[in-house]
């Protein structure tokens, strides 16, 4: 038995890059790191190369090969962490394009693999990844593919940071001639001003914030293992968190921290019999979770914790996190079901 069901709507997925798409005049690319936002890199890039993407972003070279894989040569395929020691092979071998972070990239670069294609990341005020205003020179982006750089605040759109990286990329990149770009979700979302030549939207694909409009792409239904009648009085799971207050019916649930249902849920998060919450009773363990479901006439054989009545994110602020890190944390233990 696998752990839980995670049923992977393909359709949701390229109706998002749609409507993404639809909001800017200008390119659209689709980030596919950490396998496609935890829902599997190759089937999300097949996915959406047969909707029209053309350009795909990973956070390291590795990541590429099962883009490369499942897409062929065509496609264009970035790697955000640029050109490290030793990616040499990778980036030719795979035909990925490192966006170049730093001079010391650039020179690696320029050694390594001097006639395969480059971008070049800059940083705009996010001190993250990105060569830095005094290492930069407009001259550097000659024959540059693409010149980028990365919002820290777009998610929060009235915040000034939007503003200031937003000067501090039309400075830097003044007459260039390299296709440029800078919006990702958050960025799309703050308007046109922000699209450039080309956005690298992530998250919104796969049916978070702070795409609002976003369908969901992730459910998740997890098997009832057992049912249990506690009295009152007696305690549930791990250091005895829940004790019941009256008699309870505890069904006991597969999946647990190993799949990525992060400990931070536990007495916080519900599980869903159809559109009725059933709440955590008790610690989340490796791979079992215990849920109260007095409530409920008749115990289903699946509990959801992602569906329709439950997001990503609105499991997120159960856990005190982010439906991206919920997303990327999902695990391996699971049966995919593609549709
Ligand atoms: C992850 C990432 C993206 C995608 O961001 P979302 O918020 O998921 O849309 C775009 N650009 C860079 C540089 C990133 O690291």
């Amino acid at each position: 038995m696998a752990t839980g069901t995670l049923h992977i709507d393909l359709n949701a997925l390229v109706e998002n890059w749609r409507a993404l798409d639809r909001q800017s005049a200008t390119a659209t690319g689709a980030v596919v790191k950490a396998d496609g936002y935890g829902l599997g890199a190759g089937r999300v890039a097949r996915a959406l190369a047969d909707a029209g993407v053309r350009t795909f972003f990973v956070a390291v070279a590795e990541e590429a090969a099962a883009i490369r894989a499942s897409l062929g040569p065509d496609p264009v395929i970035y790697v955000f962490s640029g050109h490290m020691e030793g990616d040499a092979q990778a980036l030719s071998d795979l035909g990925a394009v490192p966006l170049l972070n730093s001079p010391e990239q650039v020179a690696r670069h320029r050694t390594h693999l001097p006639d395969h294609p480059f971008g070049l990341q800059i940083d705009t005020g996010m001190n993250r990844l990105g060569i830095e205003a005094y290492d930069w020179s407009p001259e550097m982006s000659q024959d540059a593919a693409l010149v980028m750089s990365h919002l820290a605040c777009a998610d929060e759109p009235g915040h000034q940071g939007n503003q200031d990286q937003l000067r501090a990329f039309l400075d830097m990149t003044a007459g260039i001639l390299a296709p440029r770009s800078l919006a990702a979700t958050g960025g799309i979302l703050l308007g046109p001003e922000y699209h450039f030549d080309m956005t690298r939207p992530g998250i919104g694909l796969y049916g978070g914030l702070p795409f609002s409009g976003a369908k969901q792409v992730a459910r998740l239904d997890l098997p009832v293992v057992q049912t249990r009648r506690v009295k009152a009085g007696e305690a549930v799971g791990y250091g005895h968190a829940f004790i019941a207050e009256s008699d309870r019916v505890i069904a006991t649930v597969s999946a647990g921290y190993a799949d990525g249902l992060i400990r931070a849920m536990s007495g916080k998060a519900s599980l869903f019999a159809g559109d009725t919450p059933c709440p955590l009773a008790g610690r989340v363990s490796m791979d079992l979770l215990t849920v109260d479901v007095t409530h409920l006439d008749e115990v289903p054989e699946h509990l959801s914790i992602l569906g329709p009545h439950q997001s990503v994110d609105q499991l997120a602020n159960a856990a005190s996190t982010i439906g991206y890190e919920i997303l990327t944390s999902l695990g391996q233990r699971y049966k995919r079901s593609y549709s």
